[in-house]
């Protein structure tokens, strides 16, 4: 079997190193936003040219303090694609604000420019105040673009990059660009923490300040609390993981272009679409996604029999999710979300995969395709 991900395979060649660092957090026993919690902060914003990065306990409440700390209310709307992960509207509705879903371009997978402005014709309705674009897959949403409505409609920009932290947006980092950036460290994205983890990132001091309060219980001084904040805040363990780790990502987020490179030569000229990079934006393939009209489910079948466990992210648009009812959202509303859904499909990408896997993976879908 070709699993989605390898972790072990990217374990092991750093595995003395991973011992050491979890070994000496057991030796200082201060577990929780320790020393090597404020040392991994201070190399993220090396690594992403960022003035402030908030270690926290995962990507989801990375969103949902992001919005808080931004000014976002309770009863707001904030606008986010129907076509992403749960979690991005999850923590728009877990701080009591009401998710706006827009549809997807079908090259990119991101928000399209033309379904924000639709969406916020409902701004006469509610008050809309924080746009969420999600860099899908590992490539960014048309930033200058949404910075410009955002600017116009006086929106806040959180960007979920919780799949594509390491990406670049014409030269900057995805995460960096708007009011705030979420990064997820879950173990099976292209940085994974032994665990849950999670961070924002952000240039401006005062939101920085208000993360820093908001995810220690609102603590300002121990036991004075300024702000109803929360438990959400990073372990030492986790962060001693990642700054390990760090160190090797861009080279395996390297390997994964490489790989994606290789499947777009073999695969050219077959059926199946290609991940479309915008020029934009780097691609650090999260994903290789790929899409067959009119549907993908019987060739993920077929890879499936092959042993390659290729997968659909994700089979239900959230507008079509039963937690999302109350929001009256009907089937027909979102098209190119419904048809990602069905069509698209992801196969291994991940950097330790072999030349002869690669081969593998091609072999089995032109088979398919024949
Ligand atoms: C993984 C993911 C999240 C949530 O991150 P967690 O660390 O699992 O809470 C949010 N948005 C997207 C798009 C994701 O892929």
């Amino acid at each position: 079997m070709i699993p989605v991900l390898d972790l072990k395979k990217q374990i092991a060649p750093i595995r003395e190193e991973l011992d050491a660092a979890i070994k000496k957090v057991i030796d200082n026993a201060n577990f929780i936003l320790g020393k090597e919690v404020r040392d991994f902060e201070n190399e993220i914003t090396k690594y992403a040219g960022v003035k402030y990065a908030i270690g926290v306990c995962n990507g989801t409440d990375a969103i949902k303090l992001a919005l808080l700390a931004s000014g976002i209310k309770s009863g707001d709307g904030v606008i986010c694609p129907a076509f992403t992960y749960y979690a991005t509207a999850g923590a728009i509705a877990s701080m009591g604000a009401r998710p706006i879903f827009a549809d997807i371009g079908l090259d990119t997978y991101n928000i399209s420019i033309e379904a924000i402005e639709k969406a916020l014709e409902h701004k006469k309705k509610m008050n809309i105040s924080a746009i969420i674009p999600v860099h899908l897959y590992g490539a960014c949403a048309d930033m200058d673009n949404i910075l410009k409505i955002a600017k116009k409609h006086k929106l806040k920009v959180i960007e979920d990059t919780a799949q594509a932290f390491g990406a670049e947006y014409k030269g900057r980092k995805a995460g960096t660009i708007g009011d705030c950036g979420a990064v997820s460290f879950f173990p099976g994205k292209n940085l994974g923490a032994f665990g849950d983890a999670g961070m924002v990132l952000t240039n401006n001091r005062i939101i920085d300040e208000k993360l820093r309060i908001l995810r220690n219980q609102g603590n300002k001084d121990k036991y004075y609390h300024l702000l109803l904040g929360y438990n959400n805040r990073m372990d030492s363990i986790q962060a001693a993981v990642l700054n390990v780790k760090l160190k090797y990502m861009d080279n395996w987020n390297r390997k994964r272009h490489e790989n994606a490179q290789y499947f777009n030569r073999q695969l050219k000229g077959l059926k199946v679409k290609a991940p479309f990079v915008p020029i934009y934006s780097t691609h650090i393939y999260h994903q290789y996604v790929l899409r067959l009209e009119p549907s993908s489910s019987s060739l993920i079948e077929h890879l499936k029999s092959r042993g390659i466990d290729a997968r659909v992210y994700y089979p239900l648009p959230l507008h079509l999710q039963k937690c999302f009812k109350y929001l009256r959202y009907k089937k027909g509303e979102f098209p190119n979300s419904e048809k990602a859904s069905k069509e698209t499909f992801s196969i291994p990408v991940y950097p330790d995969l072999t030349a002869k896997e690669l081969d593998y993976i091609v072999g089995a879908i032109k088979e398919f395709l024949r």
